[in-house]
């Protein structure tokens, strides 16, 4: 592993010691062994323990907790799942209801954990903003999902259309036609939340081992280089590394998305902005971005994504000049202030994607294996659910949490579905972000004729379309 400091800038924030904790070198049994501890499978201890304290449960990390996506993301905590709306929309209107209800608390349960367990994580409940800024089209769009919304019953105390002088009071980007406001989301320091979460499960006893990579993985047992754990329960909170640890590789896509960081901003680079209140924010085209203002004052900005032919994992995050500038040139698009300003962070990390573009808390219970993941960029959240669910499902434990269309209930692995063999996948992929790309520059471009305009969206609407090809 490189220097903990060339992680990303949240890694180098850290105040405390950075040294390693030691790795697994015994054959030790306990209750629940899990891989991994970033959120996924630090929360699931957290709530394991609440619940069970008498229980032991190990992890074993490959490298430091907080290592992969947990210690890289951009820090929206959000209030919702990818996908959720297509898992939702079947459901008769008070379950969904229900459903919804549970998904806008998750801030709300993080952030009393983080009071509770004394984690200073800078979480900020500011809502998130849904711009229309950068071509007149993201406003017709936004209209047609606030109206998707709508049409779910969300109403307006869940998600809000601010007009551009609105908006204007909340952030100032060039050209802001409109968005769409939610309180359901806050913004966090992600490897604060992971260190602090591992200290607190280490508290309560769980033992976590850094440096210990799960070279093989088998019902009832964990190996590592120098040891191994039986287990009743084995969790793989692997996430967007599943690639490397069969089979689960073929039910879960490694995406790449990419981060940059200015340095600390004054106060009258802010005052142009705005962003006072810990929004996160994005600018809706159909490639994501995402952004927020840190506690220090910086502007932190992602946008993007990659996936290499194979699965094959990105271990090197040293962005090119090329990639630090695609995402400078974005934020310069939103705020004209930020064109020149010097950045000081640039990394990135691997995210897991599922088959049906929704992510999936299953429990295996013949083989007594529990998992979860496919949160598509949208896991800091979701994780946290995943935690809760996963406990009460290895503890038997009946709550409303299981009787959620993203759980599966005693169903083995081969139940999620799997990606189509290569080369499929990277054509497709490329395929269908090239036509994104494409799309975005021409509607970006003033100059642009109205039937060019229409006919890259119809292009994109087509490649959007065969992306959702089997999601069922
Ligand atoms: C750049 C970026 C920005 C993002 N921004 C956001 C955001 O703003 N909001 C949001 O909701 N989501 C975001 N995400 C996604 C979110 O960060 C992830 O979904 C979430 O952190 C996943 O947590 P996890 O614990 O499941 O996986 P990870 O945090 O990736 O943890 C998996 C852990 O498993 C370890 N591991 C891997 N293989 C082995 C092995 N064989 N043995 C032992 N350990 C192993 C890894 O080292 C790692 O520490 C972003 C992701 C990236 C990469």
């Amino acid at each position: 592993m490189k220097s903990w400091g060339e992680i990303s800038l949240w890694m180098d924030q850290l105040q405390q010691p950075r040294t390693a904790r030691p790795a697994l070198a015994a054959q030790v049994q306990a209750e629940v062994a899990i891989i991994g501890a970033g959120y996924t499978g630090l929360w699931t201890a957290y709530y394991l323990k609440r619940l069970a304290p008498q229980l032991r449960v190990v992890i074993v990390e490959a490298e430091v907790a907080g290592f992969g996506a947990s210690g890289r993301n951009g820090g929206w905590l959000m209030g919702n799942l990818l996908g959720e709306d297509r898992m939702l929309a079947p459901l008769p209107a008070a379950q969904r209801r229900q459903a919804f209800d549970l998904l806008h608390g998750i801030p709300d349960e993080v952030a009393q954990v983080v009071v509770r367990e004394g984690i200073d994580c800078d979480l900020r409940k500011g809502g998130v903003l849904y711009c229309a800024a950068r071509y007149p089209e993201q406003l017709a769009s936004l209209r047609s999902y606030l109206q998707h919304l709508r049409d779910l019953s969300l109403g307006e105390d869940d998600y809000r259309w601010l007009d551009a002088g609105e908006l204007a009071g909340q952030v100032r980007m060039v050209n802001a036609y409109g968005a769409v406001y939610s309180p359901h989301c806050a913004t966090i320091h992600p490897a604060k939340l992971a260190r602090g979460l591992a200290r607190v499960v280490e508290a309560m006893g769980v033992e976590i081992y850094e440096g210990s990579r799960a070279l093989d993985w088998q019902p009832g047992l964990v190996t590592t280089a120098h040891g191994s754990v039986r287990a009743d329960w084995v969790v793989p909170a692997v996430e967007g590394y599943a690639a490397e640890l069969p089979p689960l590789g073929r039910h879960q896509l490694p995406v790449q998305s990419l981060m940059v960081a200015t340095e600390p901003l004054p106060a009258s680079v802010w005052e142009q902005i705005g962003l006072n209140q810990g929004q996160a924010f994005s600018d809706f085209s159909r490639q994501v971005t995402y952004g927020q203002r840190t506690h220090d004052d910086r502007l932190v900005f992602g946008a993007r994504g990659g996936y290499r032919f194979g699965g094959r994992l990105r271990t090197d995050f040293t962005l090119n000049q090329d990639e630090r500038d695609l995402r400078q040139s974005l934020m310069g698009d939103l705020f004209p202030a930020l064109r020149k300003v010097r950045l000081t962070h640039a990394w990135g990390g691997n995210l897991g994607m599922a088959r049906r573009f929704r992510p999936h808390m299953l429990r295996d219970a013949g083989n007594r294996i529990a998992l979860a993941g496919g949160y598509g960029g949208e896991g800091v959240g979701a994780s946290n659910l995943a935690g809760r669910t996963l406990a009460d499902l290895i503890l038997g434990q009946d709550s409303a949490l299981l009787q959620q269309p993203w759980v599966f209930t005693d169903s083995p692995i081969s139940r999620l579905r799997s990606w189509e063999p290569e080369p499929c996948r990277w054509l497709g992929y490329n395929a269908i972000i090239r036509s994104f790309t494409r799309e975005d520059a021409l509607l970006a471009n003033p100059h642009t004729p109205a039937w060019r305009r229409r006919l890259a969206q119809a292009l994109a609407n087509r490649m959007e379309g065969l992306m959702a090809w089997k999601v069922g």
